[in-house]
């Protein structure tokens, strides 16, 4: 038999598994707290559990874990966590600081299958989903180093396109006996998979970021291929039913492409289109990259847009372009990196950053 690994299991999951089992329905709790507040993955180590059942454990079941393969530091202190899977893909996790409160943005997915046309995750195309444990491993590592504020499924592909397992992973990373993170701190980013923002809104409650990265059907259609099954229209009605965490509004993400989807008319288009939902935007000045001809917006067309949205009293943040240097900033992880780029990054990260 196949041992099972524990961090698949949401502790409702790990409550009926030793139920089943004729065990007490308060293991599930112990094993949690030892995995996820302690970060013990030996089960000889749980003191508060018998010789006997530590044995039982051991020859069903295992707890994984994720060690960085490399970790790449950029010059506004970004750090970059690349993290190999067993079966020898890679994925990728950011680290970003602002001012001691840390925001780590993960991933769901090795590459992504929704093709959108500015995106280089997307030009990879889907190699797999991860599974609930190493979804939430990426949490545990990173935070074996760094304290934790705000968690962002944004890194690479799109979690609703992993619904389930991204769904356990979030209930595991907001219990109170997990990893205890607070529900208003925890955000899932989508392109928009409009029955999917359903169900998750069904099973658990956390922020919703849309990227949105365009005002009208059509041009959308040209950015983001699932416009074509999910227009505007349907994706503002899924926004206007998802329930958020209380007092919490939706984020629309809003990448600027230059001479594409940020003239003044684009603002004029976006406001209306936010005006029926607890809205604030992020703006995101596009990322050139290798692969794809969009250019970036011109600064006077990012603050166009930025002044406009604050006229209309929308909360508007102009993300910074973080750990653009370590290609850790929106839209750059791939996950892929040779042999010699391994060596070469753990030399920037001996090097002494200020
Ligand atoms: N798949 C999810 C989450 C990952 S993408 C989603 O699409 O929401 C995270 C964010 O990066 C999205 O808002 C996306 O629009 C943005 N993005 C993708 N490529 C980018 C690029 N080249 N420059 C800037 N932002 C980009
Ligand atoms: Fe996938 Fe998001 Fe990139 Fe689109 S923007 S290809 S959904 S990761």
């Amino acid at each position: 038999m196949q041992k099972k690994d524990l961090k698949n299991l949401t502790i409702e999951e790990l409550e009926t598994l030793f139920l089943g089992a004729g065990k007490e329905r308060f293991r599930a709790k112990q094993i949690f707290k030892w995995m996820y507040q302690k970060g013990v993955e030996d089960f000889s180590l749980m003191s508060n559990i018998s010789r006997g059942f530590q044995h039982e454990l051991s020859e069903t079941a295992y707890i994984s874990t994720l060690h960085p393969e490399a970790v790449e530091v950029s010059q506004d202190g970004t750090r970059k966590y690349l993290f190999k899977l067993d079966d020898g893909e890679r994925v990728e996790s950011v680290l970003i600081p602002d001012e001691g409160r840390n925001t780590l943005c993960i991933s769901s997915q090795v590459g992504c299958a929704m093709g959108c046309a500015f995106c280089l995750t997307g030009t990879f195309r889907l190699t797999r989903n991860l599974t609930t444990a190493e979804i939430v491993n990426q949490v545990c590592a990173v935070r074996r180093e760094a304290d934790i504020r705000n968690i962002v499924l944004m890194g690479m592909g799109e979690p609703l396109a992993n619904l389930h397992n991204v769904i356990r992973a979030l209930k595991i990373i907001i219990d109170p006996d997990g990893l205890q993170f607070s529900n208003r701190r925890v955000t899932v980013s989508t392109s928009g998979l409009v029955p999917e923002m359903e169900q998750l809104g069904k099973a658990v409650t956390v922020n919703l970021a849309v990227s949105l990265n365009a005002t009208t059907d059509e041009m959308r259609d040209r950015l983001m291929p699932i416009n074509r099954r999910y227009p505007l229209s349907e994706l503002m009605a899924a926004c206007r039913r998802f329930p958020l965490p209380s007092r919490r509004m939706i984020t629309f993400e809003y990448v600027l492409i230059r001479d594409m989807n940020d003239s003044l008319e684009d603002a004029k288009r976006l406001v209306r289109l936010i005006s029926s939902v607890p809205a604030k935007v992020n703006l995101i000045a596009f990322n050139e990259h290798e692969g794809c001809s969009f250019k970036a917006p011109t600064q006077e067309a990012i603050d166009r847009m930025h002044r406009f949205l604050l006229d209309k009293h929308i909360t508007v943040i102009t993300r910074s372009s973080r750990g653009a240097d370590i290609s850790a900033a929106c839209g750059q992880l791939k996950g892929k990196l040779d042999k010699k780029q391994v060596e070469a990054k753990e030399e920037v990260e001996n090097e002494p950053h200020f």
